[in-house]
């Protein structure tokens, strides 16, 4: 390819209202432009490396005994509601009715089609196990889309369904997608993690993300630092903590005069904040009612809004406003405690519930209860289980020793479905018995564009971005310093064609542009080697290699280029 051909326009500064560095080196190298909130075009050098990304899932995929298949994006309503899920999926589903006034909705996730479809193709055991995957566009109207291709609207997927025997054969299909992915992501030259995850919305008993380690990603990840154990900060665990208790008194009430957080009061009373029963209203949105929660968890302690909403059942659950608490309960924000707390389901963390003397609101301005006992005290119709975060401070679930606490961009999640689907579906197959079986599922994803974007936020530099081999737009770029230097434009052209019939995936900038331009463009693009070709190149039959990652500069003779390369490549 030439640059003098190339669709591809970059730019220097750094784009309005852009948070993190992949999105704007995205844009700033001419690889996307936005089309509308969360949409974008992918150009030329952005569309290979999304192509190259594309290819190693093909290959791996493939290698795994997978077909590749193409779906409809467009899915009718019917099929939603036979699964359940057109009402569950809330306001991310993208729906719009055709001519008729018939209902339809853009695929965010295809286990419904793909589930009907395979109902009525698969018959016996001898059909099974079956694993497709395709490749293509998903649509989730996201409340913020945001960080370029991280977050979007519309964004590429490779989404597989494997249908199987039973939980055995799932269990080995599930495995192989777990070695497959992991494959995938080592080829893409991403620093990544396996944690255990919550299966949110597509549903089922077990799943896996794999998140790469990103400063700026949005998921929190829980690891040990001695064994395997790691988890998404969602449903991440720790080791029982043992908190210094108090002796059993009596409950008491005492005045608080004006004392709202955890950190007055307990200054306030002396006592210490894990002794405090935090108390937080929440308001639960089910799917035609909402109504408000309250939660009550140790003072020093987090809530986990993932465990919290997994236990209420809820679609969505957000904290309530204080005037909407006051309004609705006729009680003082600051003082809300569970003794007495009628009208609302009250989840009591599991950590609270070994506190022998703790404090809690009193139910009245300026007024908080000391003394109190959960087990002797709390009403007997509390729900009781895990609603806090896992901190620094707690060791390892597994082996107790202590936890790191990352941020992760969640590039792939692979899930066991179990016959959830197939239950919906009715997709069945006959057994060797004869009898009639359902098909046990799993779901396996892979978010395109965001894994170009991940690969950005941990390979770049202040000059640009520095692609691994593997997804590179082009391996090489060959700059000829000054185009209009005749010696010097037929040796880099020389080279070109040396480097083609190689099949090296080359590019060379013959634009009129100084030496300067084209290596900002270069750097800035992110080609994983850079060849100058200028007097000198003419003079002694050198050229200049830069290597991206490194920064490393070599001398190499003329001849010895092209082998060079290919070593390099290797
Ligand atoms: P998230 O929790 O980040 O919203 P998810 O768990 O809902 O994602 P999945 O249903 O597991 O996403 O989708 C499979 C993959 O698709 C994800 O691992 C992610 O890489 C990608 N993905 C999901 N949502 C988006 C989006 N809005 N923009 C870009 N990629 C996405
Ligand atoms: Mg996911």
């Amino acid at each position: 390819m030439r640059v003098s051909q190339l669709f591809n326009r970059t730019i220097k500064e750094d784009p309005a209202d852009i948070e993190i560095v992949s999105h704007s080196l995205l844009i700033r190298s001419g690889m996307i432009r936005k089309s509308a909130s969360g949409i974008f075009s992918y150009l030329p050098l952005g569309w290979r490396v999304i192509n190259k990304i594309n290819n190693i899932i093909r290959e791996e995929m493939n290698r795994s005994g997978c077909q590749e298949v193409m779906l409809p994006i467009l899915q009718s309503k019917e099929l939603w509601e036979e699964s359940g899920r057109w009402d569950i999926y809330g306001k991310e589903l993208i729906r719009l009715h055709d001519r008729h006034g018939k209902e339809y909705c853009l695929s965010p996730t295809h286990e419904e089609v793909i589930t009907n479809l395979v109902k009525n193709e698969i018959n016996s055991y001898k059909d099974l196990p079956l694993n497709l995957y395709q490749i293509q566009n998903k649509y989730r109207d996201e409340v913020r889309p945001r960080f370029g291709l991280i977050r979007s609207r519309e964004f590429l997927m490779k989404d597989g369904y494997s249908f199987n025997l039973d939980d055995i054969s799932l269990e080995e299909t599930y495995l192989e997608m777990y070695e497959a992915y992991k494959r995938i992501f080592t080829r893409c030259g991403l620093n990544y993690r396996v944690v255990e995850a919550d299966s949110g919305a597509i549903g089922g008993s077990s799943s896996h993300e794999f998140m790469v380690l990103a400063e700026n990603g949005e998921a929190g990840i829980v690891y040990c630092n001695k064994c395997e154990y790691a988890a998404n900060m969602e449903l991440a665990k720790h080791q029982k903590r043992i908190y210094k208790e108090n002796q059993i008194e009596e409950l008491k009430k005492v005045k608080t005069p004006d004392k709202k957080s955890i950190q007055e009061v307990s200054d306030f009373l002396k006592i210490d904040s894990s002794l405090m029963m935090k108390t937080m209203i929440y308001k639960a949105l089910y799917n035609d009612y909402e109504s408000l929660i309250a939660v009550v968890l140790r003072g020093n302690r987090e809530v986990n809004p993932v465990k919290l909403k997994n236990a209420t059942g809820a679609l969505e659950i957000k904290l309530a406003a204080n005037e909407e608490i006051e309004e609705k309960t006729n009680l003082p924000v600051g003082f809300i405690g569970p003794i007495g707390l009628n009208g609302m389901d009250i989840f009591v963390d599991e950590e609270i519930m070994d506190i022998k003397a703790g404090v809690t609101g009193g139910m009245a301005k300026d007024i908080h209860l000391t003394g109190v006992n959960p087990q002797r005290d709390f009403p007997s119709n509390i729900i009781v289980g895990d609603f806090h975060n896992v901190d620094a401070t707690d060791s390892c679930p597994e082996c107790g020793s202590g936890l790191d606490l990352r941020r992760g961009i969640e590039v792939g999640q692979v899930f066991k479905l179990g016959t959830r689907y197939s239950e919906k579906f009715d997709c069945k197959y006959r057994a060797e018995n004869g009898t009639e079986q359902l098909v046990s599922m799993g779901c396996y994803g892979i978010g395109i564009g965001r894994t170009m974007a991940a690969s950005i936020e941990q390979n770049h530099d202040k000059n640009g971005i520095i692609w691994p081999k593997g997804i590179a737009p082009y391996h090489v770029i060959i700059i000829p310093v000054n185009i209009k230097d005749e010696n010097i434009r037929n040796t880099a052209e020389e080279l070109y064609k040396n480097l083609l019939k190689e099949n090296i995936e080359v590019i060379i900038d013959d634009t009129e542009d100084s030496a300067g331009i084209k290596f900002v463009n270069s750097d800035l693009i992110g080609y994983p080697i850079k060849i100058v070709v200028g007097k000198k190149t003419v003079e002694n039959r050198t050229v200049d290699f830069k290597i991206r990652a490194t920064g490393e500069e070599i001398i190499v003779p003329l001849k010895e280029a092209v082998a060079k390369i290919k070593r390099i490549l290797l």
